[in-house]
């Protein structure tokens, strides 16, 4: 029973394993997880609250910020959020773009 009981363990942390996988390759692909696809806001102040927003795609623990930088990028300038995961330690860069609504 020891023996089936340490493989049903290794069985879910290998499920485990491969969600986290999943939500990992799921964040660079999707807005905010690469320069090429950054997440678009009005004002460079929703950067902060929108990154620790997300959950970390590793273990869904809370993000804190570690640095917010103004990258240059293909002639635009990118917002950079450079998190950390409060409880796994995975670091994880937000980018985003500021598009000011145009003036009435
Ligand atoms: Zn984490």
């Amino acid at each position: 029973m020891v023996f089936r009981k340490r493989t049903e363990r290794r069985a879910a942390e290998r499920a485990a394993e491969k969600l986290a996988e999943q939500r990992v390759k799921l964040f660079f692909a999707s807005d905010g997880g690469s320069q090429e696809h950054p997440i678009c806001v009005e004002s460079a102040s929703l950067v902060e609250p929108r990154s620790l927003a997300m959950p970390c795609p590793r273990c869904e623990g809370a993000l804190r910020l570690v640095s917010h930088d103004a990258v240059a990028h293909r002639g635009a300038v990118l917002r950079a959020a450079r998190t950390a995961c409060a409880r796994c330690g995975a670091p994880w860069t937000v980018w985003f773009r500021i598009e000011r609504p145009l003036p009435n």
